[in-house]
Parts: C-alpha cells; structure tokens; sequence
C-alpha cells in the first residue's frame, strides 16, 4: 500500500548541462555525452532506491526536454524553422520546431535509455513521454493544418515508442499532458481519443500526468489568475475517468485544486503530488503525510500512490535529492500509521 514514485524529470548534474534550466545546453557530446548521461541516470536510480521510492524514473537524463527531447529524431519535422509561439494558451512564449511534412519514427527515441535503466536496477521502472495533445502545443504546424489530426500522428509514433519500452520491461509508461488544464474541451473533444491511440495494445500500467506547470515564474504568475479555487480538472477528469489510462498524476501540494474533485476519479489509481516543485523550501515527512492524508479522505488508500506534484528538473540537485528522500519518509510514516 502507498507506493511511491516521482512525477518524471530531475536535474541535471551540472557536469552534464547548464542547470535550473527548463531547455539546458548539453556540456558533453558525441560518446562522452550518452556515459554522462548514463552516469547521470544511475546517480538518480541510486537517489530514488536509498529513498526508498518504489518505481523509479531516469530522471530524463538522456533528454534535453521533456517534449523536444522526443521530438529530435522524428522526421517531418524542421528544426531550422523556428517559430515563436504561444503556449499552453499564451501563457508563456516559446521557440518551437515547425512540422512540415508527414511525421515518422525512423529509430526508437528511448528505448537505449530505457534499457540502460532496466539492466540497472530491479525496482519498478517507470519512463514518460509527452502525450500528443502537449506535444501539438509544444510544436508549430506547417503540414496537417488541424491540431486534432497532428494528435493522432503523433499519437501512433508514441504508441510505436510506448510498445518497445514495454517490451525492454519498462512497467509504467507516463504520458505528460500539462496542455490538459490549458484546454479543458479539447480534452474531452480529442484529448482523450489521442491518449488511447498513444496507448493502444499495452499492458503495462497507463498513467497520465497533468500539472499546472513547472514552478517557473511564467507558471506561478499564471497561477495567481485562476482564483482561490484550481477547478479546472473537474471539467475533464469525468471523461478521464472514462478513459483506459490507469493511473492520473495531480498536483496536490500547496495547490488551491479542491481535493474534492479527486472524487471524480473513483475508478483511477491516483499519483497524488504530495512535493511542490516550486519552491526550494524542503517539506517536513509530516507535511508530506499530511497532504497524503487529505487525498485520502476522497481516494482509497489502495489507490493512492505518493508522488511529486510535476518534475523537479528546474531545481538545484541536492533540494531535488533532499524533496525525494522526504517523500520516501512522509510515505513510510503515513503506511506506519495505517498498519
Ligand atoms: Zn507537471
């Protein structure tokens, strides 16, 4: 009961790239850059074991981005053609590649990563990938002239991904949808239908991880307009409880989401945030417990796995380090409590 993960990335060592940075500029390359990158991974499979979290992530060492870094090896898409764009509904500008003609997945993306992790530790391995709906806002079209039908383009080479990172024995794939709580209708319009195509055939565990943001200043900023109440997950976690994903990871520390809307979701394994990413301030176990608990009171514990509210990628290293060992302690105590 009460098993523990994180929601994805962690930062980066800064031997390896620039840190607290959102898109990082490697410091290594070619050969030395994939052992970095693996060392880099081991050191957070090491972290995460010590902390006693139970299915570990890579931290996604081995990309730049949690989007882009899917994005570099698909054809179709024109890196030379950048264009500045609006994201998550203009919250923030950002430098986006352009698509310009039909996508394909020439190689697999992840799966060396994925193997690199498998071979190297026996705890549960989770691995995420940017869900379709992210990606299309993450990206500038040039080519399908609808975003619902770049979804499911890049829908199937997700699911193309997702299939052999199952097959390398990856038990949990992630798909990360922050887009989600920035276009509440296309979810239930399309959003969904794109998650399924993505995950379409797999039998391992499905989760989908929707946040307000890394805690960046764009974010926070956007967060003082919604009000003293976050509702904005009502609107679509009924057709998300609808849906075949498994698991829904949520931002649940610190956050002005009403717990009760949890309750909505009474068929999905919750990964409850119970760290806050933004802010380097590190959380008391009892605190972690706490926002375990409040969870509780709207999802059975059965269904309730400890998480971070988002990645910690933008952090220092050794907060994220301190954030995961308490989340690991906040957890053992809170599964002491129950018995
Ligand atoms: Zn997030």
């Amino acid at each position: 009961m009460l098993e523990t993960t994180v929601a994805g990335s962690l930062p980066k060592p800064s031997w390896l790239a620039e840190p607290e940075k959102l898109w990082p500029s490697w410091r290594l390359e070619g050969d030395a850059l994939v052992e970095g990158q693996q060392d880099a991974a081991l050191a957070w499979i090491k972290c995460q074991e010590d902390a006693g979290i139970d299915i570990v992530s890579d931290g996604e060492q081995f990309r730049k981005h949690f989007v882009h870094g899917f994005l570099e090896t698909i054809e179709g898409i024109d890196w030379q053609r950048m264009t500045t764009m609006g994201i998550r509904n203009d919250r923030y500008d950002a430098e986006v590649p352009t698509v310009i003609a039909p996508l394909r997945r020439p190689a697999s993306v992840h799966g060396p990563g994925a193997k690199f992790c498998r071979d190297n530790t026996s705890h549960k391995l989770k691995f995420t990938l940017p869900g379709p709906m992210t990606i299309c806002d993450t990206i500038a079209d040039g080519h399908y002239g609808s975003r619902p039908d770049m979804a499911m383009a890049f829908a199937e080479l997700l699911n193309q991904e997702a299939r052999e990172l199952e097959a390398l024995g990856v038990d949990v794939i992630q798909f990360d949808e922050p887009a989600f709580n920035a276009f509440m209708d296309d979810v239930v319009e399309w959003g969904v239908d794109a998650l399924h195509r993505a995950t379409e055939g797999l039998k391992c565990k499905t989760a989908v991880h929707i946040c307000y943001g890394y805690g960046i200043k764009q974010n926070i900023d956007w967060k003082a307009t919604l009000g003293e109440e976050w509702r904005q997950y009502e609107d679509f976690f009924p057709a998300l409880n609808d849906s075949r994903i498994d698991q829904v990871s949520l931002e649940c520390a610190n956050s002005k989401v009403p717990l009760s809307v949890l309750g909505l979701l009474k068929d999905k394994e919750i990964l409850v945030g119970a760290i806050d990413v933004a802010t380097n301030e590190i959380e008391s176990p009892e605190q972690v417990a706490d926002t375990l608990r409040a969870a509780m009171e709207f999802v059975d514990p059965e269904r309730i796995v400890a998480c971070t509210n988002c990645g910690l990628a933008p952090l220092p290293r050794a907060v994220a380090e301190a954030k995961i060992a308490v989340l690991g302690q906040g957890a053992a105590l809170l599964r002491q409590e129950l018995g």
